[in-house]
């Protein structure tokens, strides 16, 4: 299918046009390329669907993982979690403080992930309370275990001393009655054909009718402190996730999110599967976002990284993957490698990079190309 794609990538100029290629082919690319395009770089998504005009969070974040990168020796998975740290305190994001409530209006299930180029994973699913869900990730990347859920999930961040928060926020709230307002309108696409109600697994019972739901935000907001914001999109996902290229050519890459915005309890995403939502190896690092089951179904993150081991750019690569999947399921994706760096999206998507040279964002430097 032909798609839409909101494209950013590495302004620098490209080797040339990247039609697939035998890996031959890549070496020889590799070794001509210009030493000015591979260097220390931090890149970052605030998630498909949420606006460029947001992309002062990833901004932010970037200056963040960056200076960490410049102070840490040049560590990828440490300037990967400033800058997912950095985001997850950002209530516009659906990760960490600003993580999507789910159905019952009151849980949140936070997933995060992160991986480098030694193949080094840890990720954590359906955990709540927890200011840096990230951190938790970065723990279980130190046990001998890649993913750890739920209820031991949570016990054993509490091993780790991590500070404790309510992530719920005014923002979370107003998106979810937006998301009860199409649920009981019958507009929720595949939500609209399934018997959500005969398998609602919260202790609390289903609201039947949407004034229903919307006593449940209620009574949740109920000495909640702060107003919803006047204008947030529909249908973002906002997610956060990086890349980081360090000045050797090490990689990194890691994802928090509080899921999806309708979603049941134990639903987990592509965010803590190894290979769907992210990916990072000597050739370069990948990190998605957008709708977690077609994320998972098309593999996202290991393809595009396949693509970037076979020497396509990281644009050529995110362009190809993502032009299968319908903008109705809407995803985005950010990728380096030693060719440069880019982005790609179903829809707008906020973003930021930084190099030694020069900060780029999204929101005004976006452009839009029909493919
Ligand atoms: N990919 C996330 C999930 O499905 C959502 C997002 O990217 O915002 O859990």
């Amino acid at each position: 299918m032909v798609l839409p794609l909101a494209l950013g990538c590495d302004p620098r100029p490209r080797v040339g046009e990247v039609p697939p290629r035998s890996v031959d082919a890549v070496a020889v690319e590799r070794a001509a390329s210009d030493p000015a395009r591979v260097g220390p770089l931090v890149l970052a998504h605030g998630g498909q669907g949420s606006p460029a005009s947001r992309s002062d969070g990833p901004a932010v974040a970037v200056d963040r993982g960056f200076a960490r990168l410049e102070s840490e020796g040049e560590d990828a998975v440490a300037a990967a979690i400033a800058t997912i740290e950095s985001l997850e305190d950002d209530p516009r994001f659906n990760a960490g403080t600003g993580a999507n409530l789910r159905l019952d209006a009151r849980s949140i299930e936070a997933d995060a992930a992160l991986m480098d180029d030694r193949a080094r994973f840890g990720a954590v699913a359906g955990i709540a309370d927890l200011r840096h869900p990230i951190r938790v990730a970065e723990a279980v990347a130190a046990s001998p275990h890649l993913l750890l859920v739920g209820e031991g999930a949570q016990a054993f961040a509490g091993t780790l001393g991590l500070e404790a928060r309510d992530l719920s926020t005014p923002q979370a709230r107003a998106k979810l009655a937006r998301g009860y307002a199409k649920l009981f309108a019958g507009e929720a696409g595949p939500w609209s054909e399934w018997d959500w109600r005969r398998h609602w697994n919260f202790a609390t019972p289903a609201p039947a009718k949407l004034d229903e739901a919307m006593a449940l935000l209620e009574a949740a907001e109920a000495g909640a402190q702060g107003e919803a914001p006047d204008e947030t999109p529909d249908e973002t996902k906002d997610t956060v996730g990086v890349v980081v290229r360090t000045a050797q050519g090490r990689y990194a890459a890691a994802l928090s999110t509080g899921g999806t915005t309708l979603a049941i309890h134990g639903r987990v995403g592509d965010v803590p599967l190894l290979g769907a939502g992210l990916y990072a190896g000597p050739h370069g690092a990948v990190a998605a976002t957008g709708k977690g089951e077609a994320i998972i179904r098309e593999l996202v993150a290991a393809r595009v990284y396949e693509l970037l081991a076979r020497g396509q750019t990281p644009a050529d690569a995110i362009r190809l993957v993502t032009r299968e999947i319908s903008p109705e399921e809407g995803v985005g994706v950010i990728a380096v490698s030693d060719l440069g760096w880019g982005t790609g999206a179903t829809s707008q998507m906020a973003w930021a990079a930084r190099d030694r040279d020069a900060r780029h964002r999204a929101d005004t430097w976006i452009q839009r190309q029909d493919r």
